[in-house]
């Protein structure tokens, strides 16, 4: 079987059934939370720990063209998105880069300034990492973060299978800005609009404290849009064994978009375009509008969970017809 018919989703599945079936469990005893969130959850004796990894390969996550800088900001910011999704608070990365070994030492450096600007930002140590020759260059970062356990030594964490049927789904900021930048550059626009669309491409901004107010407001399920919305909420549809129908006037559009694009170009990149790193957050409308006025986010409801799990994630239109959408997100493995 090739990795291409399996699939990303396909083959996670099938390597977390060989971890499973081979780690004797007292490896595992204080493993909260494995394989199958935005990150994992291990117990600590004053809290609770995570742990993400995320890598950014040259010509496959970033054009050769992208400024060094952006591609540093970038690879950390993936990460944190991913502690931002579990509500929680990023701590230190460990950094793998590998470089073919005729590569400018200045790339190197203009990656770490750009890679600092982000931890400076978001507060985050850089504690280490590893450099290794490889054919394609690329960054890979492995980022931890802490959350608090409750009266009963459960972790406060924002999970993938934490939603319930009824409960209203909403997103942070506005959708289809990265999908747009990365279009723009391809077609070789120029202009303002795109110059804002490549900023929202290359310096995207992880919703850390979106993350933080929902565990105040006593939300327990998101996820953030990394693959694109529709597919980042059928991960939450399977894992919470739900159904999602959204409701595609309700998406919050990034208005630039409309200035250089179709209407259904528009909507195919907010709903499938991915990388915005906004935070889908499901929960009780009261939960949302707290998480709201505490982060000073903008959260807009943009659907519900469905008590249906073969339904997966429909994108709905004014009549309640399903919009068909050409591609659902992005697989790193299929072709
Ligand atoms: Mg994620």
């Amino acid at each position: 079987v090739k990795v291409s018919d399996l699939g990303e989703f396909g083959l996670i599945q099938r390597l977390s059934e060989i971890v499973a079936g081979r780690l004797p469990t007292e490896a595992q005893a204080d493993l909260l939370l494995g394989i199958g969130d935005d990150a994992a959850v291990w117990r600590l004796s004053d809290g609770a720990l995570l742990a993400t990894t995320d890598t950014l390969v040259e010509d496959v996550h970033f054009l050769p063209s992208t400024p060094w800088q952006d591609v540093g900001w970038k690879a950390l910011v993936a990460n944190l998105s991913d502690i931002a999704a579990m509500g929680g608070a990023p701590e230190f990365a460990l950094v793998t880069i590998g470089l073919p070994h005729d590569r400018q030492v200045e790339a190197v450096d203009e990656l770490y300034v750009g890679l600092t600007e982000a931890a400076g930002a978001y507060g985050v140590a850089i504690a280490g990492g590893d450099i290794v020759r490889s054919p394609a260059f690329f960054v890979s970062i492995a980022l931890t973060g802490r959350a608090a356990l409750d009266a009963s030594g459960q972790p406060l964490v924002l999970r993938r299978d934490g939603a319930s049927a009824g409960e209203v789904i909403a997103v942070t900021g506005a959708l289809g800005g990265a999908a747009g930048g990365l279009r723009a550059l391809q077609g070789g626009l120029d202009g303002d609009t795109t110059r804002l669309l490549v900023k929202r491409h290359r310096r995207p901004q992880p919703r850390l404290e979106a993350g933080r107010a929902a565990i105040a407001a006593g939300i327990r399920c998101a996820i953030d849009v990394s693959d694109g919305l529709m597919q980042d909420l059928g991960h939450v549809c399977q894992a919470s064994r739900l159904g999602a129908t959204v409701y595609r006037d309700n998406l919050p559009v990034e208005p630039a978009l409309a200035e250089l694009f179709t209407a259904e170009e528009v909507l195919a990149m907010a709903a499938t375009g991915g990388e915005d790193y906004e935070l889908v957050l499901v929960g009780a409308p009261e939960q949302l509008e707290r998480a709201r006025s505490e982060s000073g986010v903008p959260i807009t409801t943009i659907g519900e969970m469905v008590d249906d799990a073969d339904h997966g994630a429909r994108l709905l239109d004014e009549s309640g017809r399903e919009v068909s959408l050409a591609v659902a997100g992005w697989d790193h493995l299929r072709a």
